[in-house]
């Protein structure tokens, strides 16, 4: 066993003479060292072997094999191959010496042995040895910490690699998901708005550059996402998603902003009807039927805005603003189908909006008032009635005409309270003036809108009026156009009937404009026939119109219903209605509406105004 210290170190003695071996050994062992012996080249081979030595002394001649070939064969052997050996050899013999070097041993001691140099060498070789081998041992921890650190190294390199991939792929979906719709993969908001962003600022570059945004929203999505669920809402989404993407090319983006709404940006359209004709190709092919994941195949429709880009637009903002507003126009238009957005419309919308708000407004503060027009009898130049006509005295805009604000209210259902007021109104004056005019026979028409006539309690409603029902008997008239009567409607024939039951009167209001059929004039229990202005208006005109209104005045006293001429301004009117046979009539040569001041004052002095009328009737007579 090889020692690490040279104090106890093992020496193996190889040689054939005994007496040599002895002294040697006697020698080392004196010194401490550990010695083994060996009388041949073999034996020494086969003990360096089994337990290696830290120093052979090796004799050259010796029987059998000699000490070169043990040397040789010792160095070629991996156990043994690095233990130094010392050649005993005669001082002359300088070629053994050299051979001796050259196959591999360290060194040579002389014979005849010198104790001094005996020991010198073998301490010498020894220290060499340990030395050596200690060097040896701290290279190998060397290399093996280098080859430690190296692993370690190329580990942590290794995982700061995938470390860094992973935060990469981290990054770039973030800045995905920052820029697309998770469900479709479509662009999203933010991203469609920075696109757009751009086309305006190029837009304001270049005043030719033309863009579009178009608005889409799904009909009926919300049917079938209440009715299938959500997942199959979300499928339907992301095939709608695909198709859209279908319909258009490179340049333009198609973005879902959340819901069923989609919106896609051409930027560089070379004319309008490139946009346009998307939005057509869209429509048809969101047609075409879906199959979705469950198996069901669905129809969808899409309404579409489309808004054009133009210098007045600055922010993103806006475009789409006008295009969602397109989109609803489409949409109220009849869905399944795109709307150009037009900023007149929008304009007039938006005044009806504020017009509905203030409407809203005035009713909660009773800013209406009614105005009486007078009807007068042809015959006796007496006014026979007044009809009631509603003006809405506007805090900021003065007196309001019925004609820009009543289509409003029927729009809106505002009408049914604001006609509520007129008809209580209207009782109130007609209460008033029958108690200071007792004896005079008074009619008041009032207008009653076609929505007021269909709405569900219009009769309860006009029962609770808080003069009492008494008021009606043979006094009130109502006034209803003739387009209410253009379908025949039980509901609407028992409704004129409970009025009647009520003892009100009914007149046919604007006759003439509706087309309804006269031969279905008797099927509606009416009292009154009022002839529309425009037919009056052109009676000057020699076209046919006189011939109408005569068969209609015909027509009426067959029915023994009454016949009112409206809107009669000109003496020449007068006498050509007079010729026809007319015998009631309204309009400006008589009188325009007037306050419930006024008109009173009508009723106070008739033999006043009884010969103003007389006096046109006779001017016209003349003619
Ligand atoms: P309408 O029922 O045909 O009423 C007659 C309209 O013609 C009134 O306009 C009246 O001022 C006007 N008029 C009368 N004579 C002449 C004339 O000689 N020449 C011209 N150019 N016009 C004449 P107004 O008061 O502006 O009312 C317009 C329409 O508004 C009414 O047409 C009626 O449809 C509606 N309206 C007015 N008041 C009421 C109401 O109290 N309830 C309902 N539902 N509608 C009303
Ligand atoms: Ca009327
Ligand atoms: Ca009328």
């Amino acid at each position: 066993m090889s020692k690490t210290s040279e104090e106890n170190a093992e020496i193996l003695i190889v040689d054939d003479n005994p007496a040599n071996l002895e002294v040697l050994s006697n020698l080392l062992d004196g010194f401490g060292f550990d010695v083994l012996i060996a009388q041949d080249g073999e034996s020494a081979i086969a003990k360096a072997i089994y337990d290696p030595p830290d120093l052979i002394l090796l004799d050259i001649m010796m029987p059998g094999i000699d000490g070169f070939e043990t040397c040789q064969r010792l160095k070629k052997n991996l156990v043994t191959k690095d233990i130094p050996i010392l050649f005993l050899t005669a001082l002359s013999d300088t070629v053994n010496k050299v051979k001796g070097l050259s196959i591999g041993a360290v060194d040579y001691i002389a014979k005849p042995l010198q104790q001094e140099e005996v020991l010198a060498r073998v301490r010498l070789h020894l220290k060499l040895r340990l030395m050596t081998k200690t060097l040896e041992q701290q290279n190998q921890i060397l290399e093996q910490k280098v080859a430690e650190r190296t692993a370690e190294l190329t580990q942590a390199i290794d995982i700061l690699q995938k470390t860094q991939n992973k935060l990469l792929r981290r990054e770039a979906k973030l800045r995905y998901d920052a820029g697309h719709d998770t469900l479709t993969g479509l662009a999203n908001r933010a991203a469609f708005l920075q696109k757009l962003e751009q086309v305006i600022q190029l837009q304001k570059r270049d005043r030719n550059y033309l863009y579009a945004v178009l608005f889409l929203d799904l009909d009926r999505f919300k049917v079938i996402n209440d009715s299938f669920g959500h997942l199959v809402g979300d499928s339907l989404l992301i095939l709608v998603g695909e198709r859209l993407k279908t319909c258009v090319g490179e340049p333009d983006t198609v973005a879902r902003f959340g819901g069923d709404e989609f919106v896609i940006l051409l930027p560089d359209i070379k004319e309008v009807t490139a946009a346009t004709s998307i939005a057509d190709l869209i429509v048809v092919q969101l047609r075409r039927s879906f199959q979705l994941r469950n198996g069901y195949e669905v129809f969808i429709e899409v309404s579409i805005g489309i808004a054009f880009g133009n210098e007045s637009y600055d922010r993103p903002e806006d475009l789409l603003r006008d295009a969602d507003v397109a989109m609803y126009n489409a949409k109220n238009a009849g869905k399944g189908r795109y709307v150009v957005f037009d900023p007149a419309a929008q304009t007039s919308m938006l005044a009806r909006l504020q017009l509905e708000n203030e409407l809203r407004r005035g009713i909660k503060r009773q800013e209406f008032c009614l105005y009486y027009q007078p009807i007068v009898s042809l015959v006796t130049g007496q006014v026979v009635g007044f009809e009631a006509l509603v003006r809405w005295t506007h805090p900021e805009r003065g007196l309001i005409s019925p004609g820009l604000f009543i289509p409003v209210a029927e729009e809106t259902g505002l009408i049914n309270a604001l006609g509520l007021w007129i008809f209580d109104e209207a009782c109130r004056q007609l209460a008033s003036w029958r108690s200071q005019f007792p004896k005079v026979p008074l009619i008041l028409n009032v207008n009653l809108s076609a929505v007021q006539l269909k709405q569900g309690n219009l009769i309860e409603q006009i029962e609770k009026n808080p003069w009492g029902m008494d008021i009606f008997q043979g006094s009130l008239k109502l006034e209803i156009t003739e387009s209410c009567l253009l379908e025949t409607n039980q509901d609407l024939l028992n409704k004129l009937q409970q009025l009647k039951a009520l003892g009100m009167h009914l007149c046919i209001d604007d006759f003439g404009t509706g087309y309804s059929s006269l031969s279905r004039l008797h099927e509606f229990p009416i009292d009154t026939l009022k002839i529309d202005r425009s037919f009056v208006k052109r009676l000057d005109t020699s076209n046919g119109n006189a011939e109408i209104v005569r068969t209609i005045i015909l027509l009426a006293r067959n029915l023994e219903i009454d016949v009112v001429a409206e809107g009669i301004e000109t003496i020449d009117q007068l006498n050509r209605l007079q010729f026809l046979g007319c015998e009631l009539a309204q309009g400006y040569l008589f009188s325009r509406p007037v306050d419930g001041q006024l008109a009173t004052r009508f009723l106070e002095n008739p033999q006043l105004f009884q010969s103003q009328i007389l006096g046109r009737i006779d001017q016209a007579t003349a003619v």
